[in-house]
């Protein structure tokens, strides 16, 4: 009740929620019922939880921010969504995003942005601005976010919470709504990393109805979290600080939040090690080649007739004729341009240079992670290269928006977990600041180790 009662007091104003759950309460008082007749249940039972909209969900729409899905209803519950309901969690509602995920900012929802809770003159981030600005405003304790190339992370930062991007595959991607499938992974938005941990615990594990989901048993990232929290994992850690990434543009506060940071860690006994990643510079050029190649093919499905909007502009008219018009009214103009860009690059004759020379890259920076996760436990980095941005700042200039996302994109091109924790305040606007911490893939573990350790 609190939770809805705050939702009503701030999210006409910060406009976190796309959709608010009607029936919360009613499922709050079913694990109460529950737990009174003595059923064992999980540790965050009866906890809210705010879910992202790119997450479908049988009992409430499902548009991914989208016009073309506006008021979609799922036949089925998102993997996540369903372990989610099992372990006790009432669902809060649905929260705001970039159109189908694409974006830093949530400017590129078919809804209208989101507001950040710091300063609502500027973006919460994207593309999970929504699940990152309810959890910041203490509209939801926890929430579910998704990340391609940072939109768990990069919102995290800007808002002062905690986001995690799990190892590719180690969360499954069923019932998520598909933005680059070799890139996407469902991850926890928190205020703690505790929270985080607890909240992974219940998402992760092998799903059979995701075919690339790993097998793996996974430790609890709560007790990770706990051991963390005493502060000992410090003492002797390696810490990588990538050399390359040092002339990417970082705010001062942004860079002077870092610099702290890694001086409160080596004060701990830390060991902060300069390493080499020289292909991470370009990382951007090579994810937004191989992301839009995707989401092409991935929206492919929004053809008119399997899902969503039909826009049919005369008696006549034809099934391409039905098709185009749809699409036209239903997509954005980022998931346009991003179609446009995906089908060039996978075009006969520019396939080798584009698709071909990013899966390329890709394969230089797995080699630039492997070469550095062998002298370090962990990288850090500052978690974006600026605090919160005003609305309208980047928004006529993608190629602005795409390069904040240089921190966070090497994390989904190699498939390693992420986790963004806040390291303070930037002193020259008072805003929010992350540092994020990368590790091997399957170490999840040791980022709750490692960001419990510094909270
Ligand atoms: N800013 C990235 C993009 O626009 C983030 C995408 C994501 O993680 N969903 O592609």
């Amino acid at each position: 009740q609190a939770h809805l009662d705050r939702i009503v007091a701030v999210d006409g104003d910060l406009h976190a929620f796309l959709h608010v759950n009607a029936h919360a309460l009613d499922v709050a008082a079913d694990i109460d019922r529950r737990r009174a007749a003595g059923e064992e249940l999980g540790p965050i039972a009866g906890v809210p939880l705010a879910i992202k909209d790119v997450l479908v969900t049988t009992d409430m729409p499902s548009t991914s921010g989208s016009k073309i899905l506006e008021g979609y209803l799922s036949p089925y519950d998102a993997t996540v969504v369903a372990r989610s309901r099992a372990a006790g969690l009432v669902p809060l509602g649905k929260t705001n995003m970039d159109e189908f995920a694409m974006g830093s900012s949530t400017e590129h929802s078919a809804y209208g942005p989101t507001r950040n809770p710091w300063d609502r003159e500027r973006i919460p981030g994207g593309s999970g601005g929504g699940s990152a600005a309810a959890v910041a405003a203490f509209e939801a304790p926890l929430a579910l976010g998704s990340d391609t190339g940072g939109s768990i992370r990069q919102p995290a930062h800007v808002t002062g919470t905690v986001g995690m991007k799990p190892t590719y595959g180690g969360v499954s991607r069923y019932g998520a709504i598909a933005l680059a499938s070799s890139l996407d992974q469902v991850g926890p938005v928190t205020r703690t990393v505790l929270d985080a941990g607890l909240l992974h615990d219940v998402i992760a594990g092998h799903d059979p109805h995701d075919a690339t989901s790993l097998t793996d048993s996974w430790p609890s990232f709560a007790d990770a979290a706990r051991e963390g929290a005493t502060g000992q994992v410090l003492k002797g850690l390696k810490v990588g600080v990538i050399r390359e990434l040092a002339d990417s543009g970082f705010q001062a506060g942004v860079a002077s939040s870092f610099r702290d940071a890694l001086s409160a860690m080596a004060a701990q006994g830390a060991e902060i090690v300069e390493v080499s990643a020289p292909h991470f510079e370009y990382g951007v050029a090579a994810y937004y080649l191989i992301l839009p190649a995707e989401a092409s093919s991935n929206l492919a499905k929004f053809d008119s007739v399997r899902f969503g909007m039909r826009v049919t502009p005369h008696a006549a008219a034809t099934v391409e004729e039905v098709m185009a018009a749809t699409r036209d009214a239903g997509f954005g103009d980022e998931v346009k341009r991003r179609i446009i860009l995906g089908t060039y690059a996978l075009s006969a004759g520019y396939y080798d240079a584009y698709y071909g020379s990013a899966q390329k890259v890709r394969t230089l920076i797995q080699g630039d992670f492997d070469a550095a996760f062998a002298q370090v436990d962990v990288i850090a980095t500052p978690s974006a290269p600026t605090t919160a941005f005003r609305f309208g700042e980047k928004i006529d200039d993608p190629l602005q928006m795409y390069l904040n996302d240089v921190t966070t994109i090497p994390a989904n091109l190699a498939g390693v977990p992420g986790i963004s924790i806040p390291s303070g305040l930037a002193a020259e606007d008072g805003l929010p600041v992350g540092i994020q911490f990368l590790a091997p893939a399957r170490e999840d573990a040791r980022l709750y180790r490692v960001g419990a350790a510094l909270e």
